[in-house]
C-alpha cells in the first residue's frame, strides 16, 4: 500500500485505527464463512459519518478497493476482502443518537450490535424486531445490508420491514440520506433498493429503525420428534391451520448432542429433532392457539411437550437453539452454514435428500431450521486442512442449493449472496435479471470500488485479475 495513501487515512482516523501487521490483517481476512479467504491491505476503522466519507474519498483518490464490515459474523462472505484493499470496520460507530419513544423510532450509528440496541429500549417497553442469532453480536449496519431475518421473522417480517431511513456515503464519497425518521413514500424507493445491497452499493453510517412494542403475553414450547420428517410435517400442520405463531424452530440431533454436551440443558439424546413454537398477543388468543399447536404436534409423535413457566425457562429453551451453531465446533473446527428456502410444504421431502447427499458425500450435516418459513440452514461439517473433504463440502453445498431451487425455492433467506454464491447466481435469475441488476449497481457503484467481486457473477470471478485466489476456487476451477 501506498505510504501517502496510509498517512492520509491516519490523518483522518487516528494512528491506532489503521492496521497493517499481518496479525492484525489475518483477523479480517473472512467473515463466518470460512472456505472464502482474502486477507485486506488495510484495515481502517472510522469513528463517525464525517470520517467514513473522508475515507471513501481517499480511496477514490487512489483507486483503491473498499469493502465495508460490521461484526464479521456475515456468513457469504460478504465483508470479505476478495480484491483486497481496505476492510472498512464501522464497530466503532456504535452509538445510540437518540431513542423516540413516543414515535418508536431510534437513530443510531450503524456499528451498534442488535441486541445493544434492545437492550437499551427496554425500559420504554420496546425493541428492535429482528433477531438474528447471531444479535449479541451482529450489528445493525450488517443487519440491513444482508436484510437479516431471524426466529421471529415468521411473523415480524425481515430488517427491511423495521428500517425507516439510512444515512449512507456512497460510493463516490457523497453522503445523502434515504427515507428517515418519519414516514416517507415519495420518489423511487432508494431505501428499499439499499437494504439487502449487500455493501455494494455504498457505505451505510447511521440508520433510523423502527421500534416494536413488547407483546403482552409470550409462550413458548418446547417438544421432541423421533425424526425432523415428523417434526417438519407439525410445522407445516401449524401454519395450514391459520396460527403463526412468531417464531417457530427446528434443531436435529446431532445439534442437539452438541448443545447438550456443551450446556448440559438436560436434553433428550434419544429424539431425533426439537421443536420449539413461540406465541405471543393477547391471553384469549394464545389459549387457542396454545391447543391447536399441541393437536398439530401430537399428531405427528410430538413428545415431551413443555411451556416455559417464566423467563428464565424461556431463555434455556433458546439457548437450545440460539447456541446451536457454536456448539457443533465441538464436532469440527469448521463448519459451512448454507441458507436456501423451499416452500414450507417440501419440508419433508427437503429434510430426506439433504440427508442422502450427506450419505453419498460422507459428510456430517447438522440442520437447523427457521422452520415457519421454510428457511433452511443445513450445516456441513469438515475441517479446512483437509482439502479433499472441503471439496466434497462445496461440491455437497452446491446440490443442497439446486435441491432448493428444484423444489421452488431459492438460494438465500437472510444471508445473501456476497461471494459464496455468486456462481449459483444465473441458475436463480435469467440474463435479463442479472442485466438489470447489473446496470443498477453501475449506476450507484460505476468504479467498482465499493466490495467489489460480491452477487453479481459478472464482476470478476475466479482467475480473472484483481480477485485473489480463494479456496474454493483452488478447489473447484
Ligand atoms: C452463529 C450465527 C448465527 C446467525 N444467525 C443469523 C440469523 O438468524 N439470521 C440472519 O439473517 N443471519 C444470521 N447470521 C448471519 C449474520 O450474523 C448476519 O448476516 C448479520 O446481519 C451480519 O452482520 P455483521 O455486522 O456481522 O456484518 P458483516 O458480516 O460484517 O457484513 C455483512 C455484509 O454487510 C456489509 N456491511 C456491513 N456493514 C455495512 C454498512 N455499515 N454499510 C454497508 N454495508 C455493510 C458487508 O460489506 C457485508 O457484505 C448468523 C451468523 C452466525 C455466525
Amino acid at each position: 500500500m501506498q505510504s501517502e495513501l496510509i498517512a492520509e487515512l491516519k490523518y483522518v482516523v487516528g494512528e491506532n485505527y489503521v492496521l497493517s501487521s499481518d496479525v492484525d490483517l489475518a483477523v479480517y481476512e473472512c467473515d463466518a464463512e470460512t472456505l472464502d479467504i482474502a486477507r485486506p491491505d488495510l484495515v481502517v476503522l472510522p469513528a463517525s459519518t464525517e470520517q467514513v466519507q473522508a475515507c471513501v474519498q481517499i480511496a477514490n483518490k487512489y483507486n483503491v478497493p473498499f469493502t465495508p464490515r460490521g461484526a464479521g459474523t456475515g456468513l457469504s462472505g460478504g465483508a470479505t476482502t476478495v480484491a483486497g484493499g481496505i476492510s472498512l470496520v464501522l464497530t466503532r460507530m456504535s452509538g445510540i443518537i437518540e431513542i423516540d419513544k413516543e414515535n418508536m423510532v431510534a437513530h443510531v450509528q450503524v456499528g451498534l450490535p442488535n441486541l445493544a440496541l434492545s437492550k437499551a429500549c427496554e425500559k420504554f417497553g420496546l425493541y428492535f424486531a429482528p433477531d438474528p442469532s447471531s444479535q449479541a453480536a451482529s450489528t445493525i449496519g450488517g443487519n440491513l445490508a444482508e436484510n437479516s431475518g431471524g426466529p421471529h421473522t415468521l411473523k415480524y417480517g425481515m430488517t427491511c420491514h423495521h428500517v425507516a431511513g439510512v444515512k449512507v456515503v456512497l460510493p463516490d464519497g457523497k453522503i445523502t440520506t434515504f427515507g428517515g425518521k418519519a414516514k416517507d413514500n415519495l420518489g423511487l424507493d432508494l431505501l428499499g433498493v439499499f437494504v439487502g445491497s449487500e455493501g455494494t452499493l455504498g457505505v451505510v453510517c447511521e440508520a433510523y429503525v423502527k421500534l416494536s412494542a413488547k407483546p403482552n403475553l409470550v409462550q413458548t414450547m418446547f417438544c421432541y420428534f423421533p425424526d425432523l420428517e415428523q417434526g417438519g410435517q407439525a410445522v407445516s400442520d401449524i401454519v395450514s391451520s391459520g396460527v403463526i405463531p412468531s417464531a417457530m424452530e427446528m434443531v436435529d440431533k446431532l445439534s442437539l448432542n452438541a448443545v447438550e454436551d456443551a450446556f448440559h440443558i438436560g436434553l433428550s439424546r434419544e429424539a431425533g429433532a426439537i421443536l420449539i413454537v413461540e406465541l405471543d398477543g393477547a391471553e384469549s388468543s394464545i389459549a387457542l392457539q396454545k391447543e391447536i399447536v399441541v393437536a398439530c404436534v401430537s399428531r405427528h409423535q410430538g413428545f415431551g411437550i413443555t411451556w416455559a413457566k417464566d423467563e428464565k425457562e424461556r431463555a434455556t429453551i433458546w439457548k437450545a437453539r440460539k447456541s446451536a451453531f457454536g456448539a457443533l465446533g465441538r464436532i469440527a473446527p469448521h463448519g459451512y452454514v448454507l441458507d436456501g428456502v423451499i416452500p414450507r410444504s417440501k419440508l419433508r421431502e427437503a429434510i430426506k435428500r439433504i440427508e442422502a447427499i450427506g450419505k453419498e458425500y460422507n459428510l456430517l450435516i447438522s440442520n437447523i431450521y427457521h422452520a415457519g418459513d421454510g428457511n433452511l440452514h443445513p450445516c456441513l461439517l469438515f475441517h479446512r486442512d483437509d482439502l479433499e473433504e472441503t471439496k466434497r463440502v462445496i461440491q455437497a453445498g452446491r446440490e443442497i442449493l439446486d435441491l432448493c431451487l428444484e423444489l421452488g425455492g431459492t438460494l438465500s433467506g437472510e444471508h445473501g449472496i456476497g461471494i459464496e454464491k455468486i456462481a449459483e447466481m444465473p441458475d436463480a435469475f435469467s440474463p435479463k435479471d442479472l442485466e438489470a441488476m447489473e446496470w443498477l449497481h453501475h449506476c450507484f457503484n460505476p468504479k467498482s470500488l465499493c466490495n467489489p467481486g460480491k452477487i453479481l457473477p459478472s464482476l470478476k470471478l475466479c482467475g480473472e485479475s484483481g480477485v485473489r485466489p480463494l479456496l474454493r476456487h483452488q478447489l473447484s476451477c
